[in-house]
């Protein structure tokens, strides 16, 4: 998505973006393959900026389809025909079950776990109603007695997923408290009524505005409402708890289960757990690169426009927006009366130029500057500093055969996010097999995927309709 992505062309030896497989091809084939071409490709589309949509829409195809879209989707078995399905899966189980048990007294694991000897794939998009089955129990009871064969089938998948990736969205952080972006009381909503209630000259046409680049950095009085807003929401993040279900992809990881985890979140609360890790920059090295990948960058971090070091966010960063929480009045007066300040005056100077800077002034050398931190908040509009990056780590990522795909709190708005799913659905499309081995495409949310998604992404084995902190506890219960 960067210019110097689109610029480079890589070549046979020293490309940066040489991906391991290319490296293990390179005794056998001297000349570049198409595949490896392709893959270039592939990184430019995977990770595109996520871009302004364009306001004025005409209905498509497959939206207009779109008021049709429950009829589409393959609903859970009605009860008499899963009973009837169950009777016989059940009478396979136990028939199985206890012959086995007849005579070792000790029983081998797979006999530990009869799900293992579950075989089932549901077909396309069934929707599986968790809260209908969790409304009326208590979570810690309902394992034995959830006989429905999409939960064995959602269960089987969990326990013997290897090499899961997750994507997620805003959904997954609401429980705690922080709003997501879109929604009727996200943050876009609350962000246009707020600035446009002000009596500050400025007007939004949509909350996104205060997340494009070309608005943030139009004036100071813009940029300055756009520190307050990552103030305010820094502070937020920094008081509130991560949810169940952040503690569900620790589980992963900690399980040696999870080969990654995508998120769109800034909030950053996956660096909370034990297992989970998160860099800026991700870096160009596998070893280097860690299990959480912030698509959108980070709320937590600052960086330099110059040297591009990372720094944590403090409160120092602050400092006119926390006196103007105070009460003090400073930094509005001055915006308002002094037309000479600038953009530069309200972002912080980088302490590693500022040190570089000092020693080329005690050894007598030309200055070169020092460059500012902004925050590390990827924007609308804006060239992604870290697409190369994460185009290797999708890369590798899909080359090492993922079995189970989570999607879950997003609707998925954001192409460049739209199309890592639709690649790792792909390739788990290819090696599952109908008796429910080889992998699964797993929906969850509290909604069903618009049609186009469904129609776009065009593997999703079950969709998840429920709570996904509810999800977590559920899961939590089978890792014991
Ligand atoms: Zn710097």
């Amino acid at each position: 998505m960067s210019v110097d992505l689109k610029h480079k062309n890589p070549t046979k030896q020293n490309s940066p973006l040489k991906s391991p497989l290319s490296k293990s091809n390179k005794k056998i084939t001297k000349t570049p393959s198409p595949k490896k071409n392709a893959k270039i490709s592939l990184i430019k589309y995977l990770v595109s900026p996520p871009k302004t949509e364009t306001k004025a829409k005409t209905p498509s195809k497959t939206e207009s389809k779109s008021h049709n879209e429950k009829q589409n989707f393959k609903p859970a078995l009605p009860k008499k025909k899963l009973i009837q399905n169950l009777i016989q899966l059940e009478q396979d189980v136990v028939n199985e079950d206890t012959s086995k048990k007849i005579s070792p007294k000790k029983r081998t694991k797979s006999q530990l776990s009869p799900i293992k000897d579950f075989y089932y794939r549901p077909p396309s998009n069934t929707v599986f109603d968790l809260q209908e089955y969790l409304d009326d129990l208590d979570v810690r009871q309902i394992d034995e007695d959830m006989n429905d064969n999409e939960y064995k089938f959602l269960k089987k998948q969990i326990l013997q997923c290897k090499r899961a990736v997750v994507v997620t969205g805003a959904g997954i952080s609401v429980a705690s408290g922080i709003p997501d972006f879109r929604s009727q009381e996200g943050i876009f909503k609350k962000i246009k009524e707020k600035t446009n209630s002000e009596n500050n000259n400025i007007s939004m046409t949509t909350g996104k505005d205060m997340f494009d680049f070309n608005f943030i950095y139009s004036s100071p009085k813009t940029l300055s409402l756009f520190n307050d807003m990552v103030f305010d929401l820094h502070k937020k993040i920094k008081n509130t708890q991560n949810t169940a279900f952040h503690g569900f992809i620790d589980t992963l990881a900690k399980k040696k289960k999870l080969k990654r985890c995508y998120t769109q979140n800034i909030d950053g609360f996956e660096s909370r757990l034990d297992n989970l890790t998160i860099k800026h920059p991700i870096g160009l090295k596998k070893k280097d690169w860690p299990n959480v990948i912030q698509l959108h960058g980070s709320i937590n971090h600052l960086h330099c426009i110059k040297c591009r070091n990372v720094f944590n966010v403090e409160d120092k960063h602050f400092l006119g927006q926390i006196n103007r929480k105070n009460g003090s009045d400073s930094l509005d007066y001055f915006l308002e009366n002094d037309d000479t300040v600038r953009i530069s005056d309200l972002l912080p100077d980088c302490p590693e130029c500022a040190e570089a800077e000092d020693i080329r002034k005690i050894a007598g050398k030309r200055s070169q500057g020092v460059g500012k931190l902004r925050s590390n908040i990827i924007l609308y509009n804006e060239e992604h500093p870290e697409s190369e990056g994460i185009g290797r780590v999708v890369e590798s990522d899909i080359l090492t055969n993922s079995d189970l795909l989570i999607i879950c709190g997003t609707t998925l708005k954001i192409p460049g996010v739209k199309r890592i799913v639709k690649e790792f659905s792909k390739s788990i499309e290819s090696k599952k097999k109908e008796n429910g081995e080889g992998g699964a495409i797993i929906w969850l949310g509290n909604e069903i995927p618009s049609q186009s998604i469904v129609d776009y992404v065009e593997h999703i084995d079950l969709v998840v309709l429920g709570d996904c902190q509810k999800f977590a506890e559920m899961t939590a219960k089978w890792f014991e």
